[in-house]
């Protein structure tokens, strides 16, 4: 018999339900393998063994009762970023490192209510600032299709992706500000969904860019997303954002078929520095698509080469006003000094990191008086003609293919992220349109390169339409076939 870890939620509930296997059973297994491989990834910074055990010992007597709560006996990693209560919740930030909130986030408490198990907290950016998980106070993930060099994971949610890859988890919660869900699914050859802005509660998720954030999970397969979304959507009244829109079963779009569905490439996107082989697997996820009954037409997202220059304005102001709370005083890390303005100062100065103390910088200097006309409120401008470009292309087609990220995963170190972050930043081009418009995105793994290593396929739907990515993606999972690590 092939390892329990090998297993998809989907085809695990069907054994626990069965009772063809036990939720401890199933949880050690994972455990086991967190514990003998977390070294060698650095995808966890948290683990928290005991407690997984012991929720799994609950869920077997759940399971002895009869109950059938959708998630129960299924052990999942959680991205550092949620709020759990007892558990302490860092954002990979040194002025977190000792924060234990009082608190569980609106999301972590859905899946805790649905019966899932918490095995511990997840690597990623700073405060989900980056791409490549290398700006994470303790350090980078290791992407799990390594070879003989060591690769990035892709960030901000580098662990969960990876944690998902090296079967640490049988799926993650991630966050999505600018592709920090897709950008490291493709990179580790899994899948992620960042769901329509408002679909999921931000309570209780610590905040990087509040117009922007969405959390999802992260998971093996196209059918665990939407078992995963189910539970972790929904209107909350701690969240003034959160949606009302009624949230459908995603599972039940698994196997629809997807005939006369138009599929919309946007010519915007073939973009210089675009891999010559991410191009071909693009042109390839067409045609499978097109072999499954859909219809591929060409359209415009003219103002796509605005996107990245409006991200990076957007999200650091955004990210200015929601980190001037950390103060030393209030929150985790505090440094003395002679007087409150030195406390403040000295605990920020030891509190950030390189990337975020850049980030807060950006963005109070495009929010000061002056420069806020002809930074900030031209981005909110540009931003609305990029969500209008997609009302536009949407009137021509269902749903939109692109790649995820135009490269393949890069070495450690390999983009000087700290000295040069543009380098960094051009590697969001295909993803950050899409939270600036709001919309709803999936990438899903495609193939490997010649180098052996996974990319991803971006799918983008309609505002609150996840359904028809759904559909969609489970279709062109079967065609790709891609063999999981
Ligand atoms: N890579 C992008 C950034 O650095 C997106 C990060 C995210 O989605 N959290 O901001």
């Amino acid at each position: 018999m092939s390892d329990l870890t090998d297993l998809t939620i989907s085809e695990s509930l069907k054994k626990l339900r069965n009772k063809e296997i036990s939720p401890v059973e199933l949880t050690k297994a994972y455990v086991e393998n967190m514990e003998n491989n977390n070294a060698k990834y650095n995808a966890y910074v948290t683990t928290t063994a005991e407690l997984a055990l012991a929720q799994a010992k609950e869920a077997e007597i759940k399971y002895l009762n009869g109950t059938n709560r959708p998630l129960e006996g299924i052990a999942l990693g959680i991205k550092d970023l949620f709020c759990t209560k007892g558990v302490r919740t860092t954002a990979c930030s040194h002025i977190l490192d000792n924060f234990i909130p009082q608190y569980e986030s609106t999301v972590t408490q859905h899946l805790l209510n649905d019966g899932a198990i918490f095995l511990g907290k997840l690597n990623l950016d700073e405060f989900a600032m980056g791409g490549s998980n290398e700006t994470s106070y303790f350090g980078p993930v290791i992407n799990p299709w390594s070879k003989e060099v060591k690769l990035v994971a892709g960030g901000s949610s580098g662990g969960s992706a990876a944690a998902v890859a090296a079967k640490m988890c049988a799926a993650a919660t991630g966050t999505d500000t600018g592709g920090s869900i897709r950008e490291p699914a493709a990179f580790c050859g899994v899948t992620g969904i960042k769901p329509t802005y408002g679909r999921c509660s931000r309570y209780g998720i610590v905040a990087f860019a509040s117009s922007l954030d969405q959390a999802g999970p992260i998971a093996k397969d196209v059918t665990d997303c939407a078992l995963l979304l189910n539970s972790m959507a929904g209107y909350d009244a701690n969240d003034s954002t959160s949606s009302k829109e009624v949230v459908p079963d995603f599972s039940s779009f698994i196997g629809q078929d997807i005939k006369g569905l138009k599929v919309g490439i946007p010519q915007e996107y073939r973009v210089d520095g675009l891999n010559p082989e991410v191009a071909a697997y693009w042109d390839k996820a067409a045609e499978m698509l097109k072999a499954s009954g859909a219809e591929i037409v060409s359209i415009s997202l003219p103002h796509t080469k605005y996107a990245l220059p409006t991200y990076y304005v957007i999200a650091p102001a955004e990210a200015s006003s929601n980190l001037a709370r950390y103060d030393g005083v209030r929150y985790g890390e505090r440094v003395e000094g002679n007087g409150l303005d030195e406390l403040y100062i000295n605990s920020r100065t030891e509190g950030f990191g390189k990337e975020v103390k850049r980030r807060i910088l950006i963005g109070t200097y495009v929010l000061s008086a002056g420069y806020y006309d002809a930074y900030y409120l031209k981005a909110q401008k540009v931003r609305r003609l990029i969500k209008n470009d997609f009302d536009e292309a949407f009137k021509k087609c269902d749903i939109i293919l692109t790649p995820t990220s135009p490269i393949e995963p890069f070495a450690i170190g390999d983009k000087k992220m700290l000295e040069n972050p543009i380098n960094m930043y051009l590697n969001d081009v295909f993803t950050v349109s899409v939270n600036l418009a709001g919309l709803p995105a999936m990438s899903l793994p495609i193939g490997l390169s010649q180098k052996g290593l996974p990319f991803g396929m971006q799918l983008i739907g309609k505002a609150f339409d996840e359904g028809t990515i759904f559909k969609t993606a489970y279709q062109l999972e079967r065609s790709a076939n891609f063999v999981r690590m």
